[in-house]
């Protein structure tokens, strides 16, 4: 199969009934009920979410695909693959059926997590794409992998091993100057080392989330934490601390400590994420400033933060083993 490395895990995973499904998570006990978000009808077992739900029965059955897909013929995916490798060749690439599997469980998880509706073309059109790049560029070392890279940066990655990542947020009320900050410290194995919020008061975005950055860097001095990374959504902040950048006067100070501790820490790095990957700092501030945090959140992490961090886990979000 001539697919990037991430989505022959994929493949790999969902053969082993080992995606965090509904069904899945439902069977561990980390999820209530089994039954799939988006059509509310059945229950999300690997084959519905990825052949049989009637939006991913769309994709399939798209003229320029045009794969019918019988929920009296499914049984399981892997024998699903292996039925269709040794049908003719009329039929779409593997390639091109693993890229579309990977566009699906990504455009669900899009749905589930963050509430956007599937699109069948999307889906369509972005696995056509990877196809090609990767047909065109999937080598190692070309200038074009790092488009991979990107691609793979929209979602948390872990720290090198023996290194921390702190992932930091804020949340302010509307109209209000109450928000609350949270800072999530992970290791290289993606496990939640420690975490804390506390609730500020800012004027601005910015001198929120330069809040959020001192508590993490505060947090790393007093821990005297070694190598770590400090991570924010907020690419002002990152601008002002690492480049010369003019200097916000409402986060003025803060910023100025920031940068004092920084320079204490000469092992501590500051780096711009997307909002995609800094998805439990996100959470864990929005329930902070809604007083809805539970204590200890972070040790004994409760079913909303449980399934954002089955999201971050590489490569295809938690992998459960076979149940
Ligand atoms: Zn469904």
């Amino acid at each position: 199969m001539r697919t990037s490395p991430k989505v022959k895990i994929f493949i790999w995973n969902a053969c082993q009934n080992a995606i965090p499904t509904k069904e899945n998570l439902w069977k561990r006990k980390i999820l209530p009920d089994p039954v799939c978000d988006l059509c509310r009808d059945k229950v999300e077992s690997v084959e519905h979410t990825l052949l049989l739900c009637p939006w991913a029965a769309k994709v399939w059955n798209y003229p320029e695909i045009n794969l019918r897909v019988d929920a009296h013929e499914v049984k399981r995916i892997d024998e699903w693959l292996v039925q269709f490798i040794r049908r003719n060749s009329h039929l779409p690439s593997l390639d091109r059926i693993a890229n579309l599997l990977w566009q699906i469980w990504k455009e669900r998880n899009n749905f589930v997590f963050r509430g956007t509706k599937p699109e069948v073309c999307k889906v369509i059109d972005l696995a056509k794409f990877q196809q090609a790049s990767y047909q065109k560029w999937g080598f190692r070392h070309t200038p074009e992998q790092k488009f991979e890279e990107q691609q793979i940066s929209l979602t948390w990655q872990a720290p090198k091993a023996g290194s921390f990542k702190i992932n930091v947020d804020g949340s302010l009320c509307e109209g209000s100057m109450e928000g609350a900050v949270a800072c999530v410290v992970r290791d290289s194995s993606g496990s939640l080392i420690d975490g804390f919020t506390k609730l500020v008061r800012a004027e601005s975005v910015l001198q929120l989330e330069t809040l959020g950055v001192l508590e993490a860097l505060k947090y790393l001095k007093e821990k005297k934490v070694g190598e770590a990374l400090v991570e924010t959504d907020n690419q002002s902040v990152v601008n002002c601390l690492t480049k010369e950048e003019e200097m916000n006067w409402q986060a003025r100070a803060d910023l100025f400590e920031c940068k004092s501790l920084l320079q204490q820490l000469p092992l501590v790095g500051l780096t711009y994420c997307p909002r995609s990957a800094n998805a439990i700092a996100d959470w864990a501030a929005r329930q902070q400033r809604m007083k809805t945090l539970p204590p200890r959140w972070w040790a004994s992490p409760p079913l909303s933060l449980w399934t954002l961090l089955c999201l971050d886990a590489p490569p295809t979000g938690f992998v459960v083993s076979a149940v």
